[in-house]
């Protein structure tokens, strides 16, 4: 089958590219430039996929019509593209995207995709936990960040960058499953929605340099091996957490797993603190990053019981994919092995 995946030179995208040609699908990736296309086509031609993959230029993911064409000979979909950092003020720069992206590929299915059978789209745990709680919480499907667009809708364009990022999520998650319900009598297709927490790990991605690492890699970048203060309060700060490679492969099982068709499922490892990823880099030896001596941090306060304030139902991702999780310790020796290629 040939599947098309929206914003395919992203962080998490270019794995989940990756899996799907490794499993024998043939892949039609999204991008904004010919320069992004390129990348990603030498990268995968090296890999032997020459053949199984090419690239097509969507530069406004908002225009109406923008997925029309390259939705139409597709047996799946799925859509990535989303802006995520925290520098954005307007939160119509991350709403355009997020929502009328989202529901415009749904629309180009609806009028042009014959063959498509299911639509994957990545949320994330953004759209499912309320933030800023001080008592631990467990967080299942059923749950929805009420909070952030709200706060969003008061404050505007002085909302913090992280509410206006997590309510331009939890908008486009609601507006495509409002779309699909709106349109399933008259589509072969359904919908399937991934919520992964804080994603970390490897980069296949075109990482130029430090400052160009995506967002989530970034704060892991900047707590485990930056010289940043490792202050009690960032170290024992709640990070739920999921693999990139491990999110990119649930992304692959929601095409493939039937009863994947209707539902949103939260893809994460588990929930750890700060201090947890200082302690498992300081448990590698050698140090796979040596340019770097690695902080400690303060290990007094990952002994005996953590309290993680946010933490997720694992179980509808169990029964659904059964993905087996890559761990904190193996995360981090692939992360700074990464990093020390790139001579970081
Ligand atoms: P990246 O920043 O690496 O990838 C984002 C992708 O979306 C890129 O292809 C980017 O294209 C594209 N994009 C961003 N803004 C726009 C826009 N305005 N119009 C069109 N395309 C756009 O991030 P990730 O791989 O981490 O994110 C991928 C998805 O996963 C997003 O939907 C994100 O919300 C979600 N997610 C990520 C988590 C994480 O911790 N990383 C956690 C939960 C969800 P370009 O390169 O041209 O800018």
């Amino acid at each position: 089958g040939k599947v098309l995946v929206s914003g395919a030179n992203g962080y998490i995208a270019m794995w989940t590219v990756k899996i799907l040609l490794e499993r024998g699908y043939r892949v039609r990736g999204t991008v904004r430039s010919a320069d992004k296309g390129k990348f990603m086509s030498d990268y995968f031609a090296k890999l032997g996929y020459a053949e199984a993959f090419e690239f097509a230029i969507v530069e406004d993911i908002v225009k109406e019509g923008a997925f029309d064409e390259v939705v139409k000979d597709v047996d799946a979909i799925e859509h990535m593209a989303s802006p995520f950092h925290f520098n954005v003020s307007d939160p119509q720069e991350f709403f355009k995207p997020a929502i009328q992206g989202t529901v415009g590929i749904l629309k180009s299915a609806v009028k042009n995709a014959t063959r498509v059978k299911r639509i994957v789209i990545t949320s994330s745990c953004a759209s499912v936990l309320t933030p800023g709680l001080s008592v631990p919480k467990v967080f299942s499907e059923n749950d929805w960040n009420e909070a952030s667009p709200k706060e969003v809708e008061e404050l505007g364009s002085k909302s913090p960058g992280a509410s206006i990022y997590r309510a331009s999520k939890t908008l486009a998650e609601k507006a495509a499953w409002e779309f699909y319900n709106q349109h399933k009598s008259q589509v072969q297709w359904d919908l399937a929605v991934i919520n992964p927490p804080f994603v970390f790990g490897p980069a296949i991605h075109d990482v130029t340099s430090l400052k160009s690492l995506n967002t989530s890699l970034q704060s892991w970048y900047d707590v485990v091996v930056s010289d940043s203060p490792k202050t009690k309060e960032v170290l024992g700060q709640t990070i739920p957490w999921v693999d990139v490679r491990d999110t990119a492969l649930a992304h692959v099982l929601a095409i493939e797993k039937e009863a994947a068709g209707g539902e949103r499922i939260i893809t994460t490892s588990g929930s750890t603190i700060w201090q947890e990823w200082l302690d498992a880099a300081n448990s590698l030896n050698p140090n796979p990053l040596p340019s770097h001596k690695l902080a400690i941090g303060l290990p007094e306060i990952s002994q005996g019981e953590k309290v993680y304030l946010i933490s997720y139902d694992k179980s509808k991702e169990e029964r659904l994919l059964g993905i087996k999780f890559n761990t904190i310790v193996e995360t981090t020796k692939a992360t700074l092995e990464d990093f020390a290629r790139r001579g970081w």
